[in-house]
């Protein structure tokens, strides 16, 4: 090892859900929305000009921040605006996870978690989910130096009710609460009105999955406009310009068209129960998901097995090899004909 590399920041870092580019292939591994955004991004994206991107962006985000606070019935001053909610929640451990005693979050959760505890140096101590791996409240209960989940859980799919998430915020009244809510609109209840209730909430949601957006990148926070403060002073502290001029155009786009959302979702939610249906039929076993994706496991036939065996047909699902979950695959939900291609493939697979 060479002198300089002691002094070196070293992390292990998060891994995301492979890339491929086949033409053929059934992309069910990262989450993504399987429709295209809505009609007027694709105007607004026309719209745009070469010109101004001579020009910085605004920092504050306004047109795409305005555009939030008036969907969501909030303040400006209640809402965050980010590079993804991975940049999102980056910056809220960041500001918020400040102290010596550990932040906790569930042992089987997002695992961007402990990669960012760990580039922070924030201290963490996981808590198990039960055996049907949902969260247990009580674990909460405890002395803390700050608290994150998804709500639903990844890659379960699993709904902590409203009440419960209520519950652990009314305990950690002296700490941060962020509940990450990248899947919620896939049929979860969100804890956005309890913010007005709670100033240490922060409820992050993103554009990537229910409107079709990951590639243009947006992650928003909700929170008390105290909490919002920081964290604007810790993006300005760091990045003052983190959000370009076309996703903030086609970002304010995507919020004007309720009829496109809604549908889209209730298309992704009416595929996500027929799936759960003709999985179950061949002997899958997997919790009630409220997400787009569902987490499933097989008695007889071993998950990584089953995950090479797809690949090999250009069918890319998500399987992690990790303690209580190396017998699982995550499915993305996607378009009808595409669950159909993997039902198929399974059936024959399974002999069902
Ligand atoms: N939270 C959870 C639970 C996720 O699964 C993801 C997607 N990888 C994110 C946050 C980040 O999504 P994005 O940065 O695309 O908004």
């Amino acid at each position: 090892m060479k002198k300089w590399e002691e002094n070196v920041r070293r992390v292990v870092p998060y891994t995301p859900g492979e890339q491929p580019d086949f033409a053929d292939m059934i992309k069910l591994n990262t989450n993504e929305n399987p429709y295209p955004p809505a009609p007027g991004v694709e105007r607004a994206m026309r719209a745009m000009q070469s010109e101004p991107l001579r020009l910085y962006p605004a920092p504050g985000a306004d047109s795409l921040v305005e555009g939030l606070a008036n969907y969501y019935n909030l303040k400006k001053d209640q809402v965050f605006v980010g590079v993804g909610s991975d940049d999102v929640l980056a910056m809220a451990f960041l500001t918020f996870f400040n102290s010596d005693r550990p932040i906790l979050f569930p042992d089987i959760t997002y695992s961007f978690y402990d990669v960012w505890a760990d580039l922070f140096r924030i201290p963490y101590e996981c808590q198990p989910l039960n055996e049907r791996f949902e969260i247990t409240k009580e674990d909460y209960f405890k002395e803390n130096g700050g608290i994150v989940f998804p709500n639903p859980n990844a890659p379960t799919g699993e709904e902590l009710s409203l009440s419960a998430v209520e519950e652990i915020i009314a305990h950690n009244q002296d700490v941060v609460v962020i509940v990450d809510e990248a899947y919620v609109d896939f049929g979860a209840q969100t804890a956005v009105g309890l913010i007005e209730k709670y100033d240490n909430l922060l409820v992050v949601q993103t554009f990537s999955k229910s409107r079709s957006l990951a590639g243009l990148r947006i992650g928003y926070a909700f929170g008390s406009s105290r909490l919002i403060k920081y964290l604007n002073d810790a993006k300005y502290s760091f990045n003052s310009y983190t959000m370009n001029r076309p996703s903030l155009s086609m970002g304010a786009a995507a919020l004007e068209d309720e009829a496109y959302f809604r549908e889209t979702v209730d298309k992704i939610v009416a595929t996500r129960e027929r799936t759960k249906k003709e999985l179950a039929q061949m002997g899958f076993l997997f919790g009630d998901s409220k997400a787009n994706f569902l987490f499933a496991t097989h008695p007889d036939y071993p998950a990584k097995k089953l995950f090479e065996a797809l690949r090999e047909k250009h069918i890319f699902v998500r399987y992690f090899a990790k303690p209580r979950i190396d017998n699982y695959l995550r499915i993305t939900i996607g378009t009808d004909a595409q669950m159909d291609a993997l039902i198929e493939f399974l059936k024959e697979y399974t002999g069902k």
